[in-house]
């Protein structure tokens, strides 16, 4: 659901962004290392300043007039996150404190309520670890069996071997949208139909296509959808996690506490409705609230705007940066975000990520929260460079230039 009031810029838009203008190592600030953390437009640092010099006061309990203000900012972010991903509750929106967070709530509630021993939980070879850990545990826990989908060289799932290894024991698959290492987008609307075929849930980790993409989450008719608005160019330690309403309303708390109970006696707790129920505790108010200024930030723009300026530069850092001798791009998927991975003979990733930033480059190296993945294709580490529509092709130069200069010093 897009309000487009503005025409999608680059130079306007990385004026909304302070941090771009700063210098690291004497060198202008290249920051390519968005698929970690996107840097935030003034509009959500102002949120979070107002929020603290105006606004601050616990929220959904009190009477006074800050505690109102502070709750209905903080309802009117959720509000609003609905319209982002076109849920059809609000109360299908709940605040968690990011991807990895909203992953360990469904393992936790959804695995212990559901999973018996014997049953499968199916991921793919190309998870983070936020997507591999919480489910080996639960499945350690109850006996059940976590079975792994491969893909081939190009970091492309092999679907008929997917599809295949959805049984009538498959309780969930949980799977990546776009992988943070590859870059890969996944068909993730096909997979959830297939999946639901077989009577399986589905869980989407969106940690990479929220900020890439339209996620429509009725469309591809998810079970669970988790991602976290760090990457969203909003504040750290918020996350989202969409669920099913007849799903969530199935399911036990994760967490015990304040706000998620209606009553409480010491021989027996009655829970609070969606979306209280999952959110135990004081929450983390003014990132939430600061979520709402990210969502508005995002929405002066339609997401064609921002998708094909993002193609226009991955294609561009791909045709460059393989001109470098002796790189390799890992993962060359048909269906690809704006994210490029890759190695350079006889060049350690980290050497190459500390001699960059020396130039004012940022870049991610190293197994990027996906070692299977790592093994998979016989290497320990990448670099990787990943863009958002704050990025330019100048910016592109500056980093194949500083990829060439390191690699004369290291070689
Ligand atoms: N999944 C994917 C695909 C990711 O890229 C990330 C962040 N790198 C996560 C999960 C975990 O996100 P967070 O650390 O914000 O919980």
């Amino acid at each position: 659901m897009q309000t487009i009031t503005q025409k999608f810029n680059v130079e306007e838009v990385r004026k909304d962004f302070p941090i771009l203008q700063r210098e690291v190592n004497g060198k202008r600030l290249v920051y390519l290392d968005n698929g970690a953390t996107a840097q935030k437009p003034q509009s959500v640092i102002d949120s979070l300043n107002n929020y603290y010099t105006q606004e601050n006061a616990n929220i959904h309990r009190g009477v006074h007039t800050l505690s109102q203000e502070a709750t209905s900012a903080y309802e009117e972010a959720r509000v609003q996150m609905r319209e982002f991903l076109n849920a059809q509750h609000t109360e299908e929106i709940i605040f968690t404190k990011g991807t990895t967070d909203g992953i360990n709530l469904v393992a936790s509630s959804f695995g212990r309520f559901n999973l018996k021993e014997g049953d499968e939980i199916l991921i793919t070879a190309m998870e983070h670890h936020s997507n591999i850990v919480p489910w080996q545990m639960i499945c350690e826990e109850k006996g059940a069996k976590l079975k792994v989908a491969p893909i081939n060289d190009q970091g492309e799932l092999i679907l008929d071997e997917l599809y295949d290894l959805i049984t009538e024991r498959t309780k969930l698959v949980a799977i990546v949208h776009i992988s943070n290492t590859l870059g890969t987008v996944n068909p993730v609307k096909e997979i959830i139909a297939k999946a639901h075929e077989k009577g399986a849930k589905v869980l989407v980790d969106g940690a990479q296509s929220a900020p890439h993409m339209q996620v429509d989450v009725r469309d591809l008719d998810a079970d669970f959808y988790v991602f976290s608005m760090h990457k969203v160019f909003g504040p750290t330690g918020v996350g989202i996690l969409y669920g099913k309403k007849e799903i969530l309303e199935s399911l036990p708390p994760y967490q015990g506490g304040g706000d998620m109970i209606k009553t409480v006696t010491f021989e027996k707790t009655t829970y609070n409705e969606l979306p209280h129920k999952f959110e135990a505790g004081t929450p983390n108010i003014a990132d939430g609230i600061a979520t709402k200024a990210a969502l508005d930030y995002l929405q002066q723009f339609s997401w064609d705007e921002i998708h094909n300026h993002e193609m226009e530069l991955l294609e561009y850092a791909t045709k460059r940066l393989k001109t470098i001798e002796g790189l390799r791009i890992i993962g060359e998927a048909k269906e690809k975000a704006s994210v490029i991975s890759f190695v350079i003979d006889g060049v350690h990733a980290y050497d190459l990520g500390v001699l960059v930033d020396k130039m004012g480059v940022a870049v991610r190296t190293g197994h990027h929260c996906t070692q299977p993945l790592m093994e998979r294709f016989g290497i320990l580490g990448t670099v990787r460079a990943s863009f958002a529509f704050y990025n330019t092709k100048e910016e592109i130069d500056v980093l194949v230039n500083a990829i060439e200069r390191a690699k004369n010093m290291l070689i």
